[in-house]
């Protein structure tokens, strides 16, 4: 037994699919920095393949005590094509079942924390899943151990996800408007805004099925720990708290700890050459064309615009927006993908976009087309964004909000229409341009939207106080230090270590 096994042991259980490796990889990482415990980490074959080529890249010592281990998994027993263990390359159809496979983990998890019972002569101190997960709370209170939610998303998003699966409320009503249970009044949800999938769900359909039976689980665990910042959600966490009757811990933002600390100024040039080295292997894109095209603008003066890891836009959408954004004339960074209907990963055709647009954009300065992956961070980083045209996805939310970035957003899936609604209603750092990939959007509405965002005086300026307030919080929030001086998202981290909900 190493040391760290003997102050403690936790499990943690990622749901397989890379968006949701990662943040768990950073939080493994976190509670070994700031904890005395061990970490195992347990997943399939292929996504810990993943896991360990995203540790190869980075500092061995973040990595210490940080144990992988193999859970056994065969897609083809699950109808999943062979060698299929996350939602990459599935289709949409598909995604349900390997939710479903996912309850076969359950002997697989019993016999590790068996395992570390019998090793450590007592059992692990917690096992950290997610909602998707329920089934493991059931696991781990057989066994003598605590079970931990890790949503890694933020409260409010977290909150109506939980809700509006559970309750389906928009079921019970013809209006377009609603109340969702959890919520004020004043809180109220629009129909068009539903995902599709929640929208058109029937309870006998395989995501109700699921989401309802591992939500329902979800909520007997110990507590949850939550990738948000207490004093920028302070309505999300207060809802949340109040619905789950659990301890919520907010130990966000998912931001790396040097992208959140108060340097003095430095030049956006050697803000981007400090990240250029380790980036560079990772990204397919150059980055000294990001660093160029932004040295070469003023500040707060380019929108970058990105539809996170997964998504793409449909192709009328994608012409739409091109259009909107020449006659904008605003300098922008455009992460660009085939559109929908085509292979997400395959080589950009021209045709997609409005005739001699490229050359025109490239030519004259004003645009930067990047294929498919961008620095993301490192642009957000950069004095010279002004905004960021997003799906709304949690971490790219946490990046421009840590990055004092405002948000015109265009959320697609997930939670990520409520993350929006938040940071509209109730954060005031995001105007939402469009909902989905089947909305109707008009080249004149991009411009008048990026304009306004844009705009130094007016909701523009206003957008920004607002985002540079959300900043200031989310940088103290992972501050450091003696007990006095660590902010609320550490001081979090230490009330779960130490609390008694670890208290075995
Ligand atoms: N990302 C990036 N470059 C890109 C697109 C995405 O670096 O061109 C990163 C981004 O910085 C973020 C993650 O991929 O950390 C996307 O996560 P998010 O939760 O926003 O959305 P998802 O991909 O899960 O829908």
């Amino acid at each position: 037994m190493d040391d760290s096994q003997s102050h403690g042991h936790i499990v943690m259980l990622p749901f397989m699919a890379h968006g949701h490796l990662i943040p768990f990889l950073a939080l493994a990482r976190r509670i070994r920095r700031l904890t005395p415990f061990a970490v195992t980490l347990a997943t399939t074959r292929l996504n810990l393949r993943y896991l360990r080529s995203t540790m190869s890249q980075s500092d061995a010592d973040a990595d210490s005590g940080i144990r992988l281990y193999e859970l056994p998994f065969c897609s083809s027993d699950h109808g999943l094509p062979p060698d299929t263990e996350n939602t990459e390359n599935l289709l949409p159809h598909q995604i349900p079942l390997l939710c479903h496979s996912s309850v076969s983990l359950a002997a697989p998890v019993e016999c590790l924390i068996s395992n570390i019972t019998t090793e450590e002569d007592r059992p692990p101190l917690c096992v950290i899943t997610e909602v998707s997960f329920g089934w493991s709370v059931d696991v781990a209170r057989r066994l003598g151990t605590k079970s931990i939610t890790f949503t890694t998303c933020g409260a409010y998003g977290t909150l109506a996800y939980i809700s509006l699966w559970l309750h389906l409320p928009h079921r019970s009503t013809d209006a377009e408007e609603f109340s969702v249970p959890g919520f004020p009044e004043r809180c109220r949800f629009q129909r068009s805004q539903l995902h599709r999938f929640i929208r058109e769900a029937e309870p006998t359909d395989e995501w109700s099925k699921f989401f309802q039976v591992q939500l329902k689980l979800s909520l007997a665990s110990d507590g949850w720990l939550c990738n948000s910042v207490e004093e920028i959600e302070p309505l999300g966490f207060d809802l949340l708290r109040k619905y789950l009757r659990l301890p919520v811990w907010a130990i966000g933002p998912p931001v790396p700890p040097h992208m959140l600390q108060k340097s003095s100024p430095i030049s956006p040039k050697s803000k981007f050459e400090s990240l250029q080295k380790h980036a560079a292997k990772a990204l397919g894109v150059s980055l000294e064309k990001c660093q160029d095209f932004l040295n070469s603008h003023g500040p707060n003066s380019v929108l970058y615009i990105s539809f996170g890891s997964q998504n793409t836009i449909s192709p009328s959408q994608m012409m739409q927006l091109a259009l909107g954004l020449e006659s904008s004339g605003k300098p922008f960074i455009w992460v660009i993908r085939p559109p929908l209907g085509f292979d997400i990963k395959g080589e950009f055709r021209p045709e997609w976009l409005p005739p001699g647009l490229e050359e025109r954009v490239t030519g004259s300065k004003q645009g930067l087309l990047v294929q498919n992956w961008a620095p993301q961070l490192d642009i957000l980083a950069h004095d010279s964004t002004g905004a960021f045209l997003s799906h709304c996805g949690w971490n790219s939310i946490m990046e421009s909000l840590s990055q004092g970035v405002p948000i015109v957003g265009w959320p697609m899936a997930a939670e990520q229409v409520y993350n929006a609604k938040m940071m509209v209603d109730e954060m005031g750092v995001c105007v939402e341009l469009t909902c989905g990939v089947e909305s109707r959007i008009e080249a004149e509405e991009v411009k008048r939207v990026i304009e306004m965002v844009m705009e130094e005086e007016g909701k523009g300026g206003e957008m920004k106080k607002r985002v540079n307030a959300v900043m200031g919080h989310m940088r103290e929030a992972m501050k450091e230090g003696s007990d006095n001086e660590k902010g609320s998202s550490v001081k979090a981290m230490d009330d779960f270590a130490n609390g008694p909900s670890l208290s075995i």
